[in-house]
């Protein structure tokens, strides 16, 4: 089954894309949207999201072409370099499926900073 058929039309983050939902927007290109996260985990939390209908990395690494690709992790790194970020740092996360916990299935990178953000996963 292709990555169309099984992305989900109704997520909350193509509701964004449509317009049908409003969502506190940091940039956006041609391919790019990026918002504040509606529960956000730190000062600055920013999800990256591509215009694209993408369940998770394995479909946008394996279905976008390779200019969609770069220009995405172009956009991240400038997104957190705008929001002024790049010095004292970052981080930034991608959930893929049910033991990654990704809540929305629409490929996602979350940009964290702002305070000193401690282990990368839990003890
Ligand atoms: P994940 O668990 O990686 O799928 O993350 C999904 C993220 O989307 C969570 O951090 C949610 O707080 C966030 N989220 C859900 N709905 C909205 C919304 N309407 N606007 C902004 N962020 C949202």
């Amino acid at each position: 089954m292709t990555s169309e058929i099984r992305y989900d039309r109704d997520n909350v983050f193509a509701k964004i894309l449509r317009g049908e939902i409003p969502c506190d927007k940091v940039y956006e290109d041609d391919h790019v949207l990026a918002f504040r996260d509606i529960a956000p985990q730190a000062p600055v939390h920013v999800l990256v999201i591509p215009k694209g209908p993408y369940i998770s990395l394995a479909d946008f690494s394996t279905i976008a072409s390779p200019d969609e690709i770069a220009e995405f992790f172009a956009a991240v790194g400038k997104i957190a370099s705008d929001l002024g970020l790049d010095d004292p740092g970052y981080r930034i996360l991608a959930n893929h499926g049910s033991d990654g916990g990704q809540e929305v299935p629409h490929f996602h990178v979350h940009i964290f900073g702002g305070k000193k953000l401690g282990a990368m996963l839990p003890k």
